[in-house]
């Protein structure tokens, strides 16, 4: 786990977030700058720096269901939600662990900015 990362110093406990969930292979906080009355960062606790980097895919499937598992216990599943994994600069990547935003509690626009 790199020291200076911010997600796996968060999973450390390291910097405080308002945790949601916590699985053997994942870690759900909220946003600090949330984009919807419901906003949820999604990672694994391995540090992976993009989405192009995963080498075994189950952890995807991990944190999917994890998503769709908080998208129920939020109250947004049947209204309906949005998962995003930006990826890289032109996907407007910002921390370099990979992550997962579960957003909810208001309508999409679409096509994204
Ligand atoms: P990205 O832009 O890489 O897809 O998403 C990174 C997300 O991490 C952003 O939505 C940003 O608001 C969130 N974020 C950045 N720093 C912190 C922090 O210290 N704590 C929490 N909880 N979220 C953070
Ligand atoms: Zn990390």
């Amino acid at each position: 786990m790199p020291d200076d990362c911010l997600f796996c110093r968060i999973i450390r406990g390291e910097i405080p977030a308002k945790l949601v969930a916590e699985t053997p292979e994942c870690v759900a906080f909220r946003d600090i700058d949330p984009q919807a009355p419901t906003h949820i960062v999604i990672v694994p606790r391995a540090h992976i720096p993009t989405l192009s980097d995963v080498k075994d895919p189950l952890i995807v499937g991990q944190m999917t269901r994890l998503a769709t598992d908080l998208a129920k216990s939020e109250g947004v599943a049947d209204s309906g939600f949005r998962v995003v994994v930006n990826t890289n600069a032109h996907g407007g990547q910002t921390v370099y662990h990979l992550h997962m935003h579960l957003l909810g509690g208001r309508r999409m626009g679409w096509p994204p900015g």
